[in-house]
């Protein structure tokens, strides 16, 4: 099976809502053959993308530069979606976590991680994850699909709505970053990951860079190139291992795409350069790949590639088989990473509280009960104090 053909063989069928098509998720020249093979005009396109991608209009009765017979036409035939909400959470640090129910009644998480003057949106590439990274919550979810364009688009728009951040242009957006680390592997469901992002690039619309979107693989090799090709995005990759011997275990796709080459194909990676570098995500699991000892095999490996390294303390989930090491062990590591002259932060965990932090999306279809919610506060808690107690400490 080729890596294109994962997209249709896992695809839900989301054309139609209630026999009308939804405008949300058409590439733009799709939009115009679709609005053109219902007897509007060309030209309508520019307007309908601007109503529905800049100023956030979910009905074509705010459509005022449309004239009526217009507008009753498209309402006739199309519907501009959004996912229902099944459950919005925010955690006490301001991370806000939105389950999301499909058309078909699937769920996915979406993640909007607020900074002081701007906020980054997590977003889903698929239902679950067909990998089984053995630190990962997503990935020991049973049901597993791609996600339309469609509904990764809908996302943001749904982010958007609930910030209240429409039209487009407004200078200080409190989603001014997206991340592709949601939910699912990016890059085996390319094809519809690809067409949400140009939809979300367009200038005339959501209009956000691709200096402002990352995409974060766990390696899949052959499709790295085109992606920087195509979209041009920021590239992170899960590392997470510094030998094959380890990392074929905890990132069992490693088999197939090994270390080597998955430097190399980020040492080809068209957009790289010293100003934009290849994000390199690094979790920190106890006793696994926390020693001094790995930090200078990764700063080896990773020479001559534009980097930066992103520590990520891991975050437990119920059953999780993992501890995160304790604080002293991660600043001793990032400082390894940075004397050798890698700019290595250390991830704060956003969002624990609600299981949105990075690592513990999973959807409802399989929630937490009563029984795993307890033990995973139980665990937050234990880790919180004890890294707490470590930083006092220290200090
Ligand atoms: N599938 C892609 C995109 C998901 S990104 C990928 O793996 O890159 C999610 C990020 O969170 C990845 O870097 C992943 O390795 C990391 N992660 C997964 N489980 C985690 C956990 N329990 N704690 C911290 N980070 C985790
Ligand atoms: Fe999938 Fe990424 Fe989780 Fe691995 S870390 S199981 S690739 S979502």
């Amino acid at each position: 099976m080729g890596l294109h053909n994962h997209s249709k063989n896992f695809a839900a069928n989301l054309a139609e809502i209630d026999g009308k098509r939804n405008l949300v998720g058409m590439a733009y020249d799709e939009m115009t053959g679709a609005l053109v093979e219902m007897g509007l005009e060309k030209f309508r396109t520019k307007q309908v993308w601007s109503w529905i991608y800049h100023h956030g209009a979910t009905d074509f009765a705010q459509m005022s530069t449309l004239a009526k017979p217009a507008r009753d036409k498209l309402a006739a035939h199309f519907v501009v979606a959004r996912p229902t909400i099944s459950q919005d959470q925010q955690s006490t640090d301001g991370t806000r976590k939105w389950l999301l129910k499909m058309p078909d009644g699937q769920e996915v998480e979406c993640v909007h991680i607020p900074e002081e003057d701007r906020g980054a949106l997590c977003v889903s590439s698929q239902v679950g994850c067909t990998l089984t990274c053995r630190f990962c919550h997503t990935g020991t979810q049973r049901l597993v699909r791609n996600l339309e364009a469609s509904e990764i688009v809908m996302q943001v728009m749904l982010a958007r709505d609930k910030l209240g951040e429409w039209p487009s242009a407004k200078d200080e957006r409190m989603l001014s970053n997206i991340v592709m680390m949601g939910m699912g592997e990016p890059l085996y469901n390319y094809d519809n990951v690809a067409k949400a992002l140009k939809i979300i690039m367009h200038g005339e619309g959501i209009a956000i860079s691709k200096r402002k979107i990352t995409l974060s693989t766990s390696g899949v090799v052959p499709m790295i190139r085109q992606c920087g090709e195509e979209l041009g995005v920021n590239l992170a990759i899960s590392l997470h291992a510094v030998t094959d011997e380890l990392r074929d275990q905890i990132v069992p796709i490693n088999r197939k795409y090994p270390i080597k080459e998955l430097l190399q194909a980020c040492r080809d990676y068209p957009s790289a350069s010293n100003a934009r570098r290849i994000t390199f995500e690094y979790i920190m699991l106890k006793g696994v790949n926390d020693s001094a000892a790995d930090a200078k095999q990764l700063v080896r490996l990773l020479r001559g590639i534009p980097a930066k390294i992103n520590l990520i303390p891991f975050n437990p989930w119920p059953g999780s088989a993992f501890e995160c090491p304790d604080w002293d062990v991660i600043e001793k590591f990032g400082d390894i990473v940075n004397e050798a002259g890698y700019a290595s932060p250390i991830r704060t965990p956003r969002g624990r509280d609600i299981m949105a932090a990075c690592g513990q999306l999973k959807s409802a279809s399989l929630r937490l009960s009563a029984t795993e919610r307890a033990a995973m506060d139980k665990i937050i808690a234990e880790k919180e104090l004890a890294q707490g107690l470590e930083q006092v400490a220290t200090a």
